[in-house]
């Protein structure tokens, strides 16, 4: 669940396209997932079914397998994210925990949590890899410089605030 009164509360943008190939496209679909319990479960995990294609509103998805991904909370072991594919249209729509972004095996909340209080405090918060974090903390300045321009060059926090809010990945390599 998400919880009030942090930076990434701002709902994502829903859907995020992979670097586009015309004829291979994957969409990325955030939904609420108990990794613990997908921990377990594996492909018995109950996924719900989106309702439609969101590229063409094709009521008919049939399964696509599933995606290997890593996460903090899994504790190094792979979990299965699973896809579906639009007959309509082809494209293939992989789903994934709403707490995560691509790409990036933290939490978003601890992300901003780390970053943010490197920001304002000057020190990484306990518990935080700091190599890891700045790694994060250059991807969020090539976020910032590219996608919001040089006027948040300054106001790292208030970027990271506002790429949460344009649906993007905050410390994201690729723009
Ligand atoms: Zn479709």
């Amino acid at each position: 669940m998400r919880e009030k009164g942090k930076v990434w509360t701002t709902p994502f943008s829903p859907w995020q396209a992979e670097p586009a190939h015309p004829r291979n496209k994957v969409l990325i679909l955030f939904v609420e997932v108990c990794v613990k319990t997908l921990v377990e479960l594996e492909r018995q995990y109950p996924w719900e079914k989106p309702k439609q294609c969101p590229k063409c509103q094709g009521v008919r998805l049939w399964g696509h397998g599933y995606a290997e991904a890593y996460f903090d909370e899994t504790g190094g072991r792979c979990v299965l994210l699973k896809r579906y594919r639009c007959p309509e249209c082809g494209v293939v729509i992989r789903l994934r925990p709403q707490e995560y972004w691509r790409r990036i095996q933290a939490r978003v909340a601890t992300v901003s949590q780390c970053v943010v209080e490197r920001l304002e405090k000057g020190r990484w918060p306990p518990g935080c890899n700091s190599a890891r974090g700045r790694h994060w903390l250059r991807g969020l300045k090539r976020q910032v410089r590219m996608r919001l321009g040089m006027s948040y060059a300054e106001r790292l926090v208030e970027g990271f605030s506002e790429l949460v809010r344009l649906g993007v990945c905050a410390v994201g390599r690729a723009v």
